[in-house]
């Protein structure tokens, strides 16, 4: 009985092998973008190469990505979603399209503030949102924090985008954090008191306003300098060209720092290959060419930022935990909408 049942055992056992091979390298990972591809596949490429796991990406709005988690509910596809902003992120974790992992690797790499206390979202970069100023018509030494920003001196001078903006509303949240409601609420108004003119489009243009005259000041996220400054198009790079970065709130917390993040989807049918591109996305190289690449700041300690970044200066960051930018999300809008910001 023995010996004849001897060759089935190996059988099934070659079947097992074969079997597992093939799930092996079946092994794969979809990953929803709201980074664009040029900013995030040849990372994934890397990854894939490195470790045999198929990375699919989709890339689309920030907004219609987490609404696509949503509705596709327990049978989305999604295994790790790449979005801006810790408003979002956590958006993403109140509509439950997320679930928390618990990694060493992403703990060892990621400062506690940017990333969520129960292991929901982790950042992968930092972006700075300083004050930007059109150098032939201010002068940096009478600049100092957001707060002065209210001063009467800046009537009419001041462009920002408007309220609907989730970078605004992470910045009011960060009032609200540092300084409770009354204040945020007499900052708001004091700010829109001061606009040059009814808020309208991105960063780029309120950078563009700036260097057209159209305004003294601009608050903007700085990567979108360093997009111009590096852009093929003359017109965006001669405007660049003419605002400077002055870092806020220096002798105080810090300028406001906000993130790129990235978070295993709830639903996620490939968690172990997700977690691995998650920890890939943080190690040195990639946090540097991740970095590099979006002119952004690595938010790993130790790693430079690019050259261009580090020739506007070193600066301290607010290091208040993210996770309060979403928690204090609606409260924010509200403060601004009470304040008449468009
Ligand atoms: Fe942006």
């Amino acid at each position: 009985m023995k010996s004849r049942s001897l060759p089935g055992v190996w059988f099934v056992l070659g079947v097992c092998l074969c079997l597992l091979g093939s799930l092996l390298s079946a092994a794969e990972v979809n990953v929803y973008s709201a980074r664009k591809e040029n900013l995030i596949k040849p990372l994934l490429l890397q990854f894939a190469e490195q470790t045999d796991i198929k990375v699919n990406l989709i890339t689309g709005k920030a907004d219609a990505l987490l609404q696509r988690i949503v509705s596709e509910g327990e049978h989305s596809p999604a295994d790790l979603l790449i979005t801006v902003d810790a408003g979002r992120l956590y958006r993403a974790q109140q509509a439950q399209a997320l679930q928390p992992i618990d990694s060493k690797v992403l703990k060892d790499s990621i400062p506690g503030q940017y990333r969520d206390p129960a292991g929901y979202w982790y950042a992968l970069s930092l972006r700075t949102r300083p004050i930007m100023y059109a150098p032939d018509r201010v002068s940096p030494e009478d600049l100092s924090t957001y707060e002065a920003l209210v001063d009467p001196t800046w009537k009419q001078r001041i462009c920002i985008r408007s309220s609907n903006n989730i970078y605004n509303q992470s910045l009011v949240a960060s009032m609200l954090a540092h300084h409770g409601e009354s204040e945020a609420l007499a900052w708001s108004r004091g700010l829109v008191g001061n606009f040059a003119r009814s808020p309208q489009g991105g960063d780029r243009d309120q950078i563009r306003a700036v260097a057209a005259g159209q305004c003294d000041l601009a608050i903007a996220n700085s990567y979108y300098l360093g997009k111009m400054l590096t852009s093929g198009d003359t017109a965006q790079r001669s405007a660049a060209e003419k605002v400077r970065i002055f870092w806020p709130n220096q002798e105080g917390r810090g300028v406001h720092v906000n993130i790129s993040g990235a978070a295993v989807a709830r639903h996620s049918k490939n968690r172990a290959s997700a977690i691995k591109l998650l920890e890939f996305l943080v190690s040195d190289d990639a946090q540097r060419w991740y970095a590099e690449t979006n002119f952004e700041y690595p938010v790993k300690a130790g790693i430079r930022p690019s050259e261009m970044l580090e020739n506007w200066g070193k600066f301290k960051s607010d290091i208040l935990s993210l996770h309060q930018l979403g928690e204090l999300n609606a409260q924010a809008v509200m403060i601004m909408d009470r304040a008449h910001w468009k």
